[in-house]
């Protein structure tokens, strides 16, 4: 039975070489974005956000952001038009098409503000919305990551999310978890990283169980680990738990790609998990021989 500090010892050896990872898939939430109490944009956050990925594309990595927020934002913007109403921007009981409409306005101010912060820090953003079926199916699949190769290739810094005011539940990732580890997965990027208002992950939902543990290091994906998701820790704002972060591990660690779940409320943690340091949960890259995306989107 291998001791505690002989796995301490493998996990300091393996963040270490994360300062070589050279494409980076980051994932932020709405609720990383949104102030807790107003449910409207903290533009200090994004313009942090927006410092941190320049500078590590400063460094020579290719930067890929995943960014929700589209309908949180299209909620702030036409607040006045839905009545004033105020409730969970996500996943609020009014119909469908109110969402999509709210994500359709959102998306283009939430690019607005990408393009103005990052713009100050001499980077050129691009926007690419996608959906379950863009990768499902092979023509469009196959132009998607052109675009992707093309854009990285010429510098740019992808700023990616769903493409909610087509995607309904039918067509959808649904969630922007797995929509990250999908894009990881078909840009074969080395690290995701998933900014989240969880610290990472427990043998047990913290927020109800006080003798759940943290879990800082992921060697492999078995069952025992994914069954540490069943009880999902969920965010206020955003669509994806526990459950739906460990699904996006899977596809991200079989795909050959590591992954960190880490808490979003520093947003320097970016730059330290970079450094090797002791950040979040890092989720081992444990590649699959004959690795099939399909398989994991159907
Ligand atoms: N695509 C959605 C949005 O931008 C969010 C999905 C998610 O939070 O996972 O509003």
């Amino acid at each position: 039975m291998e001791t505690r500090a002989v796995t301490t010892e493998r996990e300091t050896a393996y963040r270490k070489q994360l300062k070589n990872r050279k494409r980076i898939v980051v994932k932020v939430g709405s609720s990383s974005l949104l102030h807790p109490e107003t449910g409207r944009l903290d533009y200090h956050r994004i313009d942090l956000l927006a410092r941190e990925l320049s500078d590590l594309k400063n460094q020579g990595k290719d930067i890929i952001l995943v960014s929700s927020g589209a309908t949180a934002a299209g909620r702030e913007v036409l607040r006045s038009a839905l009545g004033g109403l105020r409730e969970h921007p996500v996943h609020g009981s009014r119909p469908i098409t109110e969402k999509q409409a709210c994500a359709a306005v959102g998306q283009a101010r939430l690019m607005m503000i990408y393009q103005k912060f990052f713009d100050d820090y001499n980077q050129t953003t691009a926007q690419v919305l996608m959906t379950r079926d863009t990768v499902a199916d092979v023509l469009s699949k196959y132009n998607l990551t052109n675009t992707f190769s093309e854009l990285l290739a010429m510098d740019v810094i992808p700023i990616v999310n769903e493409n909610d005011s087509v995607a309904t539940i039918e067509f959808s990732v649904g969630d922007n978890d797995n929509l990250s580890a999908i894009v990881a997965a078909l840009l074969g990027a080395d690290l995701l990283i998933l900014l989240s208002d969880i610290d990472g992950l427990y043998t047990d939902d913290p927020r109800r169980s006080a003798d759940a543990e943290f879990i800082p290091f992921v060697e492999k994906m078995d069952g025992e680990i994914l069954s540490m998701g069943k009880g999902s820790t969920g965010s206020s704002s955003g669509t994806g738990g526990m459950s739906t972060k460990l699904h996006a591990g899977l596809i991200a660690t079989r795909s050959g790609c590591d992954m960190v779940i880490v808490n979003a409320s520093r947003l320097h943690v970016l730059h330290e998990i970079i450094e090797g340091e002791r950040r979040g949960t890092l989720f081992c890259a444990d590649r699959e021989e004959d690795f099939d995306l399909r398989d994991y989107i159907e």
